[in-house]
């Protein structure tokens, strides 16, 4: 059995509706949710629109494989009326992605784990924080809750 996490989110429709619907699919086509962290509310990240995205992460132990673990997560998505529209941040009613999958480093030009935006990211962090603080990033080698203090925005140089 692997040990996948998810993070789940989404800003159109009836959004913690769209949630509780993307659990149970995830318990369906992926395995049996492990942990959930409360739902967050959060601005749109990198581009403007008109509402607000909720965002959870849940663990889920799964006998797929990671490739297979995103090609039912899209499913996922795309039955719940998912419009991709190019590249780029968007409204969406669902999406979701895998944060960290065992302690696998995988690099495919499909697939990226750990999630390469994750340590970016305070409505990933924050609800990862919630659940699992002291999971250790398998790249970056901090714990979530060491990456949720460094700040995002700021960055510090030392004088040469
Ligand atoms: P985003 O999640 O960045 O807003 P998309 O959901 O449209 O964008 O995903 C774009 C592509 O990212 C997917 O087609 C998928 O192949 C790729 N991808 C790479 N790594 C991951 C990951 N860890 N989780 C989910 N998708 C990923
Ligand atoms: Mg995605």
């Amino acid at each position: 059995m692997n040990n996948v996490t998810l993070s789940i989110g989404g800003n159109l429709g009836n959004r913690m509706e769209n949630i509780r619907r993307a659990l149970d699919y995830i318990e369906e086509r992926i395995g049996k949710i492990k942990q959930r962290s409360s739902v967050y509310e959060s601005e749109p990240w990198g581009f403007e629109a008109e509402h607000r995205f909720l965002n959870a992460v849940v663990v889920a132990e799964t006998a797929l494989s990671p490739e297979v673990v995103l090609r039912e997560a899209q499913e996922i998505e795309n039955i719940m009326g998912r419009i991709r529209s190019g590249s780029g941040y968007s409204s969406r009613t669902m999406d979701i992605d895998i944060l960290f999958f065992n302690d696998d480093i995988i690099n495919t030009p499909t697939l990226t784990v750990p999630h390469p935006r994750l340590h970016e990211r305070h409505f990933v962090l924050l609800p990862l924080a919630e659940i699992m603080p002291d999971r250790v990033h398998p790249v970056l080698r901090e714990s979530v809750k060491d990456l949720l203090a460094i700040p995002l925005d700021v960055l510090s140089l030392s004088i040469p």
